[in-house]
């Protein structure tokens, strides 16, 4: 195994590889970036506390096909409605308040993640492989050590969706996972649903595989939750319609129920020394909004950029990774900022916002330069 290499990319999940496969194109030397992951198979670590699906929006859906990595199978998102039970109001975002195609899409996770495997395989960038991985800090720079032997590189870069050493807040609150089939009418123009109750929100995302199939994230508090996870199919399917009367159509399931934690993590300093961070390691965020994974993206396409004029001569390492930093930073505080918003319409019966929540969606929703600018940080996030 050569020990010494220009990046090392610790972490094989989204983030990582796709940022592997970018800079296997732009290196003269691919062999020199080192993409460190666990002997387990991606597929067994990914299934815990992961999503079926993920919305994903059209930045990064650009980026991902850069590098031939865009799933062929994807249901497109041209309306998304968010709306609260038992009030007056909704906000209706749709593509056609921006003149683009669509404003993003459902694609099926394992299938990204394994598209992103082949790739990495197929590329020239050294995969290496470990039980035990440790990014340590050693004569004033950080290296990754593997099984217990050191692997030298000019930067690291940790993708490996650990989030410590930051701000963490833990949410009494829990996401139930499963998909519900809903049997609609018009099945050209499928929507995605936000609708938040008293103390939760629901998401429905339309699934690419089958017209009729929705993934469903339900985040409530942890009681609430405990109680979804032991009802009947036909109870759950209850619930489901309850909180959405006539908006859709009859619903009914037999899939398994997951249910996982959640909690915000942001890491106080995205680079420090040789070592920048980026995706789930930098900023684990609250999945409403479906917001994580295009955040993580938007890291690795300006990661990407920065490395691309490093990689011609190696040099001003440190100012490098500052002016990554600094450019990242309006991006993250805003989307951070939105969805922590959003978890505080549903964490707290008394929160102000709560109470004219649906009748802000309506004025929203008639302000157009407002309505703009919230489909463009979905779309495309921030960028400076
Ligand atoms: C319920 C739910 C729904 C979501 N929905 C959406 C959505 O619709 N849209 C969206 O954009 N985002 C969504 N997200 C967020 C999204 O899933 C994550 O942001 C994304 O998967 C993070 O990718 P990552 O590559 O940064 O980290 P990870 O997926 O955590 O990958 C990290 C990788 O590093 C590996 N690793 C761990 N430790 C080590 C180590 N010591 N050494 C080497 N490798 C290591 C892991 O095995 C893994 O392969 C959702 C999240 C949840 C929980």
């Amino acid at each position: 195994m050569k020990k010494e290499f220009d990046i090392a990319i610790v972490g094989s999940g989204i983030t990582g590889n796709t940022l592997a496969i970018l800079l296997s194109k732009l290196a003269t030397n691919p062999s020199k970036i080192a993409l460190i992951q666990k002997t387990e198979p991606n597929e067994l670590i990914n299934r815990r506390n992961k999503p079926d699906v993920l919305a994903l929006s059209y930045g990064s859906k650009l980026l991902l096909e850069s590098i031939n990595a865009w799933p062929k199978e994807s249901s497109i998102i041209k309306t998304v409605h968010v709306s609260k039970f038992n009030q007056f109001g909704k906000l209706l975002l749709r593509n056609t308040d921006l003149n683009v195609d669509q404003l993003g899409s459902i694609i099926n996770y394992d299938n990204l993640q394994r598209t992103l495997d082949n790739l990495v395989i197929n590329s020239e960038v050294s995969l290496i492989y470990g039980n035990d991985i440790e990014i340590v800090k050693k004569d004033n720079s950080y290296q990754t050590q593997i099984d217990g032997s050191f692997l030298k590189s000019t930067i690291v870069v940790q993708a490996n969706g650990i989030n410590c050493n930051g701000i963490e807040k833990q949410y009494d609150q829990k996401a139930l996972l499963t998909t519900i089939k809903i049997k609609s009418v018009n099945n050209n123009d499928r929507w995605a649903w936000e609708r938040f109750t008293d103390t939760g929100c629901i998401t429905l995302l339309p699934t690419p595989n089958n017209p009729d199939l929705y993934s469903v994230v339900w985040c409530d508090k942890t009681k609430n939750i405990e109680c979804l996870r032991n009802m009947t199919n036909k109870e759950f399917s209850i619930s489901i319609k309850k909180f959405f009367g006539d908006l859709i159509g009859e619903v009914s399931t037999d899939c398994e129920k997951h249910v996982i934690p959640l909690s915000l993590k942001i890491k106080k300093h995205l680079n420090n020394l040789n070592l920048v961070t980026i995706g789930n390691a930098a900023q684990t965020i609250h999945p409403i909004g479906g917001q994580g994974l295009n955040l993580g993206l938007r890291d690795v396409g300006c990661l990407s950029r920065c490395f691309d004029k490093w990689l011609d001569n190696k040099a001003e390492t440190i100012s490098i990774l500052n002016k990554f930093n600094k450019q990242r930073s309006l991006d993250r505080i805003v989307t951070i900022g939105i969805t922590e918003i959003l978890t505080n319409v549903f964490s707290s019966r008394a929160s102000p916002i709560q109470k004219v929540f649906g009748i802000s969606l309506s004025i929203i929703n008639l302000i157009k330069p407002v309505k703009k600018s919230i489909i463009r940080q979905l779309i495309l996030g921030l960028r400076i």
